[in-house]
């Protein structure tokens, strides 16, 4: 069994990122820069935010953050989202989900600029990802990706089992790994809480990929022998075989797949260190107008 090291791969692309930053400069072209709109004092969502700005700082990119309060009216956000939109200095904007339930997320992706839409949820993006076309590939799909790729593992012809259908995950893998290039030309099954038989389908796939949210969930028995499995979930269980009396897991039960698997993702430290790398890739393609090439992003 081979182990995939999100967290190894994720440093080698952020070494990859700075050079390219020292490149642009060096050139006299100006650094890329992140700006991120956080609503509401949630820990969690700040301690994302910060993370990501961090991130930012390693690799050499300028980056900005928005605080706005939980009662902020959802105007107020939009309006925010086009001056950041209008701001020439800023590459690629983010706003840090979920938000209040006052305001629609949708609405508030929608009025991102698509060249500036770095997380990949515009669906201006989302149907481009879909037909073919260049875009910015959500964050954690994109850092799987990647993961497949540096790891040498071939897709072509392969059958992958994705358990999960969300927006954010299940979908976007979905059409990734079916679409006409390497890595992807997989044949592609979605499983999804109305499947029958679940074990049936996962214990013939090459590759399964699991996001589905419970901890644990994908035994050995629901998986062939010599499968890469990748592993998203992330979930915070309490131990007493740690100092803070919580470890993390995920979504397959690590001990007893790994013992059958080819390759496989921890939890922590496989699919979840990739997902920073992901954001500051599309920063970088943004700031050096990658995807959307003819269009002026004023
Ligand atoms: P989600 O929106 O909750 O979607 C879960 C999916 O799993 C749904 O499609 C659901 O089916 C399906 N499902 C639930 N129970 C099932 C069952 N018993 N059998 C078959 N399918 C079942 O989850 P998500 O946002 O994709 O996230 C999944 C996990 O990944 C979570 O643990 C999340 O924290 C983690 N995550 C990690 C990262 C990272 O960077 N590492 C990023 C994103 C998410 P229905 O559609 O029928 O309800």
């Amino acid at each position: 069994m081979e182990l995939i090291d999100g967290k190894k791969i994720a440093a080698i692309i952020k070494g990859e990122i700075a050079r390219e930053v020292e490149r642009l400069t060096d050139k006299g072209l100006k650094r890329p820069h992140l700006a991120a709109i956080l609503v509401g004092d949630d820990p969690a969502s700040h301690t994302y935010v910060n993370s990501k700005s961090k991130a930012c700082q390693e690799v050499g990119f300028e980056s900005s953050s928005y605080k706005l309060p939980y009662d902020v009216s959802e105007k107020e956000l939009l309006e925010t989202v086009d001056f950041i939109n209008n701001d020439q200095e800023i590459d690629g904007l983010i706003v840090q989900l979920p938000l209040p339930e006052h305001i629609d997320n949708h609405k508030v992706i929608e009025a991102i600029r698509p060249e500036k839409d770095v997380d990949g949820f515009h669906p201006v993006n989302v149907g481009r990802t879909a037909i073919g076309l260049p875009s910015y590939v959500s964050a954690t799909p994109y850092g799987i990706l990647e993961l497949i790729m540096r790891s040498g593992i071939e897709t072509t012809g392969k059958n992958c089992v994705i358990l999960g259908r969300s927006n954010i995950v299940g979908k976007p893998m979905a059409v990734l790994m079916s679409r006409n290039e390497e890595p992807g030309n997989a044949t592609v099954t979605i499983c999804h809480s109305k499947t029958k038989d679940l074990k049936s389908v996962t214990s013939k796939a090459d590759i399964l990929i699991v996001a589905i949210g419970k901890p644990g969930f994908v035994t050995a028995d629901m998986v062939k022998e010599g499968a890469v499995v990748i592993d998203v979930g992330i979930h915070r269980i309490e131990s007493d075989k740690t100092k803070s009396g919580f470890r993390l897991i995920g979504d397959v039960k690590f001990d007893e797949v790994a013992a059958k698997a080819s390759h496989i993702t921890p939890v922590p430290g496989g699919v979840g260190p990739m997902t920073i790398v992901s954001l500051l890739m599309n920063t970088l393609k943004a700031s050096k107008k990658e995807i959307y090439p003819g269009i002026d992003r004023l």
